[in-house]
């Protein structure tokens, strides 16, 4: 499963570029992004660290998107969860944390930029509540910023070869509420592809890779994937525990 932030749209977390997104609100959203500007600029940082205090993520409980991949986890029929989300919400459903993979990092954690020691955001979220405007790190000093890949950072090394590992290895990948235009996240769909899975594609709108997909759903994936983990188990074997999607109508 490859998972993005249309998964937790219902749970009251806007997505970036879907028609409610933030940057369809706001075109300018993404400029202070970068890890870059983060770094060369307080006001950057000051802005940052209201946002996330006043963050959706901390009030947003998991939808019946999140459940049901539960379902499908504890049906035999779902490996591993690769997601770009930073909400935690999948592990909060009660999907396995072993098998959730997060491409993006956490917003639950904080990370030093100098020293490189991680800690729980709430305990920093609390000294910005109390009246730091940009807590510094304890160990050392230094910038602190959430545990999330930003613009212009790589992913985590050991994360992506593990969801490489693990889409090279599965008989179908899932995707569902990604715009699968971030790389080199999305670029797990034509890997998935090349190593022989079939890729089933639940999104709103269409995708880059729609036209390598065995089936594709715009739809909402609070009604397709209930819907999916309500199938039942039909077997062993390649495809035989979903049936080969590319029968599907
Ligand atoms: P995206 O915003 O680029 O795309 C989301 C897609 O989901 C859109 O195409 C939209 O049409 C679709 N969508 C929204 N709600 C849907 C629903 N209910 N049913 C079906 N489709 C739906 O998101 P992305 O591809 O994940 O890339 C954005 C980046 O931003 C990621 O790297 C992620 O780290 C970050 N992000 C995370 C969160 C989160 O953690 N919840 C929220 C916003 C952004
Ligand atoms: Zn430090």
């Amino acid at each position: 499963m490859l998972t993005g932030a249309g998964v937790s749209t219902d749970s009251g977390i806007p997505d970036f570029r879907g028609p409610g997104g933030l940057w369809a609100r706001d075109a300018d959203a993404g400029r202070d992004a970068s890890l870059e500007a983060y770094l060369a600029d307080p006001e950057v940082r000051r802005l940052a660290w209201r946002t996330r205090l006043g963050s959706p993520v901390w009030t947003a409980k998991p939808n019946a998107a999140h459940k049901a991949l539960v379902e499908l986890e504890r049906s035999g029929r779902l490996r591993t969860v690769l997601t770009q989300n930073i909400d935690g919400l999948h592990q909060r459903a009660g999907s396995d944390p072993h098998r959730v993979l997060e491409l993006h990092g956490t917003l639950h954690a904080t990370v030093c930029l100098d020293c490189g020691a991680t800690g729980p955001m709430r305990e920093a979220l609390k000294r910005v509540a109390d009246g730091d405007p940009e807590p510094p790190c304890l160990r050392c000093g230094g910038i602190l910023k959430s545990a999330t890949v930003s613009f212009g950072q790589e992913l985590d090394g050991e994360v992506l070869r593990r969801a490489r590992i693990a889409v090279l290895d599965c008989d179908v990948l899932l995707v569902a509420g990604t715009s699968l235009s971030v790389q080199p996240a999305a670029g797990l769909v034509p890997l998935a592809v090349r190593a022989g899975a079939q890729v089933i594609i639940c999104n709103a709108e269409p995708t880059p890779y729609d036209s390598l997909a065995a089936v594709v759903l715009h739809e909402p994936v609070g009604e397709v994937l209930p819907d999916l983990s309500s199938v039942p188990p039909s077997g062993g074997g390649r495809f035989s525990s979903w049936g080969d999607p590319s029968t599907w109508s």
